[in-house]
């Protein structure tokens, strides 16, 4: 890097990509509490997941090695835009007169347009391995859906897709794309499934929630041992999988001779997040830097920051397997933001625990800050964020405006982990200033607090 003219693109070639994923849970200083089964509240087991993951998958879930080798045909598929490329700031830098040096991670050039695929294709083509002909899933604002489509045309699965009613009204294009991919897609709640029936007959207008629909996914998912059910964050192997993000950004960092101040991601079930901080945690942990690692949630939608830390649900009818973690109860059905990809009642475990053990902080942001900071970043770095990240850009401007007060060059990286492209009616919705900031109704919550399991 010259001094006088810092690079924009920070690049690494095919040959630099990493080849393993990295497993935070060997190095933590405490183990996270295990999963238990809904009926005898023990600790779940492998066989507890069976009917819904295929047994590689399983095993990366309660894994302790801390590096699980990519498989070549996984890495083989990854090379269609990894590695991906980060990015100096230096409009938004200018914009926000700050010295603060701003870095980005931008996952939106994969075929999906955000960071799922990373998942995606990790999991269609275990399910492949093991002999599995159909997936099905849950998408909230379609990102899932449409990176699982594209996985499973690729290793030749079949792939069926509830989507969270408010946003497939909403966004419509998500809704074609994946069926360009071959994937067939439903809104949720669906007559297709009792668990989507039972909502509708409870409130016919129900816009529907992740929660919902990963009901309906999993009910088709667990009779048939030749459908299985993918899940697109949450889980350990979610965010596994998503610690490529990280592992490349190190490296990116490292080509400038820099090392973060402090990280800043969204969080909806925390995967993007936890991609991007665990390598720099693992690094943190080894004491080769020391960044603060921030996480950004809707404040329509704040598990982490409101939520209670318990045993929940991971679905609204109850049927998955209780997992210690920040909720907002498993029937809470959060104010339909253009963020759909943050309205999940709850977050990854995994997040919870590192947050519990006081690893990293959380806050919650209103939509039209967010929206602010997003257009900000169109007009000054080129790219139209998707509105999830956002969030993370919201807290970047905050951090860089900080230390602009402090008179601090602060190194920030964040994640963006889509583009908005397929989002656009979000932002004509904020143009015309029709975007409500949600107040957060603490009295739904507490009536939902209070059928949350007690174990
Ligand atoms: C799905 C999605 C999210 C939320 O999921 P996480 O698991 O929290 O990353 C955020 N941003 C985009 C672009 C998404 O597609």
């Amino acid at each position: 890097m010259s001094a006088d003219r810092p690079d924009r693109k920070i690049l690494l070639s095919e040959s630099e990509m990493p080849t393993q994923w990295y497993n935070i849970v060997p190095d933590l200083p405490a183990p996270p509490p295990s999963a238990l089964h809904p009926g005898t509240l023990e600790p779940a087991g492998p066989a507890d997941f069976e009917p819904l993951f295929p047994m590689a998958l399983i095993m990366q879930e309660v894994s302790m090695d801390r590096y699980i080798d990519i498989p070549d045909e996984v890495l083989d598929v990854y090379r269609m835009w990894r590695p991906s490329p980060m990015y100096r700031a230096l409009g938004l830098e200018r914009a926000l007169d700050t010295p603060a040096r701003i870095y980005y991670k931008y996952e939106g050039v994969s075929p999906a347009g955000s960071h799922k695929p990373n998942t995606a294709v990790a999991q269609a083509y275990y399910n492949k391995v093991e002999g599995v002909k159909k997936l099905t899933t849950e998408t909230g604002a379609g990102q899932w859906g449409t990176a699982l489509a594209f996985a499973c045309a690729l290793f030749d699965l079949e792939c069926e897709v509830w989507q969270v009613r408010s946003s497939y009204d909403q966004k419509p294009y998500r809704r074609a794309m994946i069926e360009t991919f071959g994937g067939v897609i439903h809104p949720s709640p669906s007559d297709l499934t009792e668990a989507g029936r039972a909502v509708l007959a409870a409130n016919p207008g129900s816009p529907g929630s992740l929660g919902i629909a990963i009901s309906e996914a999993v009910e088709m998912a667990a009779p048939n041992p030749e459908v299985k059910y993918a899940l697109g964050s949450v889980l350990n192997h979610v965010l596994m999988h998503q610690t490529i993000i990280g592992e490349e950004a190190l490296l990116q960092l490292a080509k400038v001779g820099e090392t973060p101040d402090v990280l800043v991601g969204c969080t909806g079930g925390g995967s993007n997040f936890g991609g991007l901080a665990f390598p720099f945690m693992r690094e943190k942990m080894a004491g080769n830097m020391n960044p603060r690692v921030l996480a950004v949630e809707p404040a329509a939608c704040p598990s982490l920051t409101r939520g209670v830390y318990s045993y929940d649900f991971g679905d609204t009818a109850g049927t998955t397997p209780l997992m210690k973690m920040h909720t907002l109860g498993h029937q809470f059905v959060p104010d339909p933001i253009h963020a759909g990809g943050l309205r999940y009642h709850g977050m990854a475990p995994l997040i919870s625990h590192i947050y519990e053990l006081g690893m990293m902080d959380a806050i919650a942001i209103n939509q039209n800050e967010c929206f602010d900071s997003g257009v900000q970043f169109a007009r000054t770095e080129g790219i139209v964020p998707a509105p999830e990240p956002t969030h993370a850009l919201a807290g970047t401007v905050r951090q860089a405006l900080e230390a602009k007060e402090a008179g601090e060059e602060r190194v920030i990286l964040t994640a963006l982990c889509g583009h908005g492209h397929l989002d656009m009616a979000a932002y004509d919705c904020y143009f015309a200033g029709e975007m409500i900031d949600y107040e957060f109704p603490e009295e739904k919550v507490q009536d939902a607090m209070t059928r949350i399991p007690a174990v």
